[in-house]
C-alpha cells in the first residue's frame, strides 16, 4: 500500500489525479499527518512524502512524479500533465515568448512528456493556427442535446436514455421552449452561432418529421448568415436512413458524425449495439451520395475483447470509407457505465494495448493522408492516454478547435448541457448548467431558461421587466 502526504501544497486535487493515473484507488491513500504524531503507516507501506521545501503545484507533481517511477518501475507518456486540454499549454508557452524549440524542451523537462507526445502537441498547434485567434466579436457556439439512443453502450457515462416515442415529444416541445428564447436573447445580446452542433445521445433517434422540425426551430431562431459549420450527430448507423439524412442536408446541416466505434460485429454485440458493420459502409455511402461537406467517423481504443489487430483492422476498414474526420477515442471508464460496474479497473489493465492501437494507428492515418488537428485527454482514460481528432487538410471542425481552446462562449441547450461563458477581460469562463435528466428538464426547463437569463443574459431580464 502506497502512503502519500501532500503537505504544504495547496493543489491537492491535481496531484490526487497524477498518483491515480500511476496506481489503482485500491493501492493507495492520501493522508494528512496526524497532529499527534502517530504514524499512520503500516509494515510494508510505501511512504512518500511531499517536502516542506515544496510549495507550487508543478514542483509538487514533478516530485511525486519521480517519487512514482520510482517505485512502480513506469513512467507516462504525458508526463506530469493532468489536465484535459494540453495542447492550450502549448499556446501559452509560445505566447509567453518561448520558440518552438523550447516549447518542446519545456514539455519534455518540466513536464516530461514523451518525444511523441510533444511533437504531436506541436503539430496539433500548427494545424490549428488558422483558425485561432479568428473568432469575431459576438461569435459563439451553440449545442444542442438529444439525449436519446437505442440502446445503452456498455462504457456510456453520457445523458443517455431509451424511451418511447411519447416521451421524446415532451422533451422536443421543452427544448424548442429553450432555443426560441436563447435565439432571441443570443441576438439582443450582439451575439451570432459560428457554429451550430446538434449532439447526444444520439439526435438520429428523432424520426424525420421531429428531426425537420426541431432543424427549422434551430434556423428560425438563431441568424444563420454567419454560421460557418452546422453538425448533427448521426452516431448510431442504425438510426440513419436516407430520408433523415435529406432531412439534414436540405435544412443546411454540412456536417455529420457516423459512429462505429468498432468495424468488429463480435465487439460491436458486446458494447451494446444493435447495429451490423456492414450498416456502417451503407450509411457512408447513402451520406456520400447526398453529399455532405464533412463526414466525421468515432472509433474507440481498448473495447472489450478487443487486441491491436482488431482495432487496426477496423481503423484500416473505416479508412477505406474516406471519412473527411476521424475522431480516435480512448477507452474511458467512468463511474456512471456498466463497465465500470462490471470490471472496476479495466482501464488500468489495458495500457499497453491501447498505446500500441494509438501509435500504430497515427501512422497509418500519417499514411493515409490525415493529419491530427484537435487533442483532449479525460480522466479514467485507458493508459492515460489521449482522444485525437484527425482530419484531411481543411476539413478541420472549427467547433472542436474552438471547445479545446476554451476562449469562446458556447451556449448549452436541452438536457445535460453546460453552457460556458467567456469572459476574454478576465480570461475566464462561467458554467452554467442544465439538469442533466431529461425529465426533470422538461419539468424545469422555465428554471433552466431562468438560469440563462441570470447568468448569460442579463440585458434580456432587465428588458423584459
Ligand atoms: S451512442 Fe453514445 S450516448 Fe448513446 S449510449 Fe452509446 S455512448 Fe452513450
Amino acid at each position: 500500500m502506497y502512503k502519500i502526504y501532500f503537505n504544504r501544497v495547496k493543489q491537492v486535487y491535481e496531484l490526487g489525479e497524477l498518483v491515480r493515473m500511476f496506481l489503482p484507488p485500491s493501492e493507495f491513500s492520501i493522508l494528512e499527518e496526524d497532529p499527534l504524531g502517530q504514524p499512520l503507516e503500516e509494515e510494508g507501506d510505501i511512504v512518500i512524502r511531499l517536502p516542506d521545501s515544496i510549495t507550487t503545484r508543478d514542483d509538487g507533481k514533478r516530485y511525486l512524479y519521480d517519487q512514482l517511477k520510482k517505485y512502480t518501475g513506469r513512467s507516462l507518456e504525458w508526463g506530469t500533465l493532468t489536465g484535459v486540454r494540453p495542447v492550450k499549454l502549448v499556446g501559452d508557452l509560445l505566447a509567453a515568448g518561448n520558440t518552438p524549440e523550447q516549447v518542446l524542451e519545456c514539455l519534455e523537462e518540466q513536464y516530461y512528456l514523451s518525444r511523441e507526445k510533444a511533437e504531436l502537441l506541436m503539430s496539433i498547434r500548427k494545424t490549428q493556427l488558422p483558425y485561432l485567434n479568428t473568432e469575431a466579436a459576438g461569435a459563439i457556439g451553440v449545442y444542442i442535446g438529444i439525449p436519446f439512443c437505442p440502446t445503452r453502450c456498455i462504457y456510456c457515462s453520457f445523458t443517455s436514455n431509451q424511451v418511447s416515442y411519447e416521451k421524446v415529444l415532451p422533451y422536443l416541445d421543452a427544448l424548442e421552449q429553450e432555443i426560441r428564447f436563447a435565439g432571441e436573447a443570443v441576438t439582443k445580446q450582439g451575439w451570432y452561432p459560428e457554429s451550430v452542433y446538434i449532439g447526444g445521445g444520439t439526435p438520429t433517434t428523432l424520426k424525420d418529421q421531429d428531426m425537420e422540425k426541431l432543424l427549422k426551430t434551430v434556423r428560425t431562431s438563431f441568424d444563420f448568415e454567419r454560421v460557418k459549420e452546422f453538425t448533427v450527430e448521426a452516431g448510431r448507423p442504425d438510426t440513419i436512413t436516407e430520408s433523415k439524412l435529406a432531412v439534414l442536408k436540405e435544412n443546411g446541416v454540412d456536417r455529420i458524425c457516423i459512429n462505429p466505434q468498432s468495424m468488429n460485429q463480435e465487439t460491436l454485440d458486446r458494447i451494446g449495439r444493435l447495429h451490423r458493420s456492414e450498416d456502417v459502409a451503407e450509411a457512408f455511402r447513402t451520406a456520400q451520395k447526398i453529399g455532405f461537406k464533412v463526414i466525421n467517423a468515432d472509433l474507440i481504443a481498448g473495447l472489450p475483447g478487443e487486441e491491436p489487430e482488431d482495432f487496426l483492422y477496423s481503423l484500416k476498414s473505416i479508412i477505406d470509407l474516406k471519412p473527411d474526420n476521424i475522431t480516435v477515442h480512448t477507452l474511458a471508464v467512468k463511474r456512471a457505465s456498466r463497465l465500470k460496474e462490471i470490471d472496476e479497473h479495466y482501464s488500468y489493465r489495458q495500457g499497453e494495448k491501447v498505446r500500441l492501437m494509438l501509435n500504430s494507428g497515427q501512422q497509418i492515418l500519417r499514411d493515409a493522408g490525415y493529419v491530427p488537428y484537435y487533442l483532449y485527454r479525460q480522466k479514467q482514460m485507458a493508459g492515460n492516454l489521449e482522444n485525437v481528432g484527425y482530419c484531411f487538410p481543411g476539413k478541420e471542425s472549427l467547433y472542436n478547435i474552438r471547445i479545446m481552446e476554451e476562449n469562446q462562449t458556447i451556449l448549452a441547450l436541452g438536457a445535460g448541457g453546460i453552457s460556458k461563458v467567456w469572459y476574454p477581460d478576465e480570461n475566464r469562463l462561467e458554467r452554467i448548467p442544465n439538469v442533466s435528466n431529461y425529465e426533470i428538464y422538461i419539468e424545469r426547463i422555465e428554471e433552466m431558461i431562468q438560469r440563462k437569463k441570470d447568468g448569460i443574459f442579463t440585458g434580456f431580464k432587465e428588458e423584459r421587466q
